[in-house]
């Protein structure tokens, strides 16, 4: 059962009703429900564990550019995750919220030498290397240090995901990763190089897959080119599958995480057995929207209706800056009154008070509501907050977890003076 459901004609996270929260924090406010983040993190947890992997042949890295908030990040560090990061920003805050660095690994194009030494200086688990210039500033960065850099390279499968161009990761037109046909030669140059360690490989083919069929095909390719690496004596200890699995947002049917991740295992044991090299290999996953994506709500208030001759707007009072899904992507949340209404609805467009046209968050959807009615844009814990913006200097939203009747305030709402205090006039 979902952790945002309606309790005598009001919506309620967990025990705790929407209202009540908006009355305590205002709004907008980004409210998460700790049961569901527990919840679907044990839905991998638990999969490794009757799997019969424990942390040495399985680990979850969660990718914390889907909801960094340092709340969720100490919860999800005290269950035991490791974390997928993107920057020194990112490693940082996994420090701060009491993560394990050497749990870390670090994905993304363009690591600086800064980001090097910092997550060098904290013995991180794993680069996940793009590209040969990388590897070779890594080479020298982790010399300078008197350290050997681990490292995985990042392959592109070639597999096509089947999901939004945008979010669609792994084929050969992508910034991200190594040509699948390249790979070889880069781990050939990867294993001369005196500062790096070679020790996985991973992957990373796209975002909100519904279908596990991808995934799968994107591993049997990385297998290939384990069995290669090995027959030249390159070793590997851990094969990375990256993020993935998709979630509910309207009638979207994903695969269930215990199932991809029983037939990943299954695919694994099947290949260990068959290549006679008994040794396991450490599996990672770096999930973030199936764990955060549907724990949160953004919750807003209707500021005006406005009825016209072809359209009627709700104008709300979150927008694009706090909630960018639908601006960038196009992306559908579903809009819940917060209260329960009997009389009829009428077709809105809920927009934003920013000043585009692109600031809406949904449209064409039936609302029986009033100005001054509180509503929750659902589906709204990953890629929410993370990236939101003050465009148009407004204040990021207050962020809250919700734990059965009790609310926490894990990021306050800023003020329009934090908003400029790093700001300076001319002399
Ligand atoms: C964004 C990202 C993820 C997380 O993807 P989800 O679809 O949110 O699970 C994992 N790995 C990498 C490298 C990413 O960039």
């Amino acid at each position: 059962m979902s952790h945002f459901h309606y309790k005598n004609g009001v919506l309620h996270a967990e025990n705790t009703s929407l209202t009540d929260i908006a009355q305590q924090f205002g709004s907008p406010t980004y409210v998460y429900s700790k049961a569901a983040l527990v919840e679907n993190f044990s839905a991998y947890a638990n999969a490794c564990k009757e799997n019969r992997r424990d942390e040495t042949t399985a680990l979850v890295c969660y990718s914390v550019k889907s909801n960094s908030n340092l709340a969720v990040l100490n919860l999800l560090s005290r269950m035991g995750s490791g974390f997928d990061i993107v920057s020194g920003g990112e490693l940082l805050r996994v420090i701060a919220a009491g993560g394990d660095p050497r749990k870390v690994i670090f994905s993304g194009v363009g690591k600086t030498h800064e980001e090097m030494r910092l997550a060098l200086s904290h013995d991180i688990l794993c680069f996940n290397v793009e590209s040969t210039a990388e590897l070779d500033r890594l080479n020298e960065v982790a010399g300078d240090m008197g350290k050997q850099a681990p490292i995985s390279l990042r392959v592109n499968p070639n597999v096509d995901p089947k999901t939004h161009p945008y979010i669609s990761t792994g084929l050969k037109e992508n910034k991200f990763g190594i040509d699948y046909d390249e790979a070889l030669t880069a781990y050939r140059e990867a294993a001369t190089l005196p500062n790096i360690r070679v020790v996985g490989i991973d992957c990373h083919i796209g975002s909100q897959l519904l279908d596990d069929a991808p995934l799968l095909e994107a591993l049997d390719r990385l297998i290939e080119l384990v069995d290669r690496l090995a027959q030249e004596g390159i070793r590997l200890h851990h094969l990375d599958i990256g993020g993935g699995i998709g979630i509910t947002y309207d009638k979207d049917k994903p695969v269930a995480v215990a199932d991809y991740l029983t037939r990943l295992f299954a695919k694994i044991d099947k290949w260990r057995l068959m290549s006679h090299k008994g040794a396991p290999i450490q599996v990672m996953f770096e999930p973030g929207r199936s764990i955060v994506g549907n724990a949160g709500v953004l919750l807003t208030e209707v500021e005006y209706l406005k009825h016209g001759a072809v359209k009627n707007f709700a104008i709300v009072n979150a927008a694009m800056n706090d909630l960018m899904r639908p601006a960038m992507y196009e992306a559908w949340h579903g809009v819940q009154p917060v209260v329960q209404c009997a009389t009829p609805s009428k077709i809105y467009d809920v927009v934003g008070p920013v000043c585009e046209s692109g600031d809406w968050l949904a449209r064409e959807r039936a609302l029986a509501i009033q100005q001054g009615d509180l509503l929750a844009i659902m589906s709204a814990g990953a890629y929410g907050m993370t990236m939101s913006s003050n465009y148009n200097t407004r204040s990021r939203a207050a962020e809250v977890m919700v734990d059965g009747d009790k609310v926490h305030l894990i990021r306050k709402r800023e003020t329009a003076s934090d908003l400029f205090a790093l700001e300076s006039l001319l002399p």
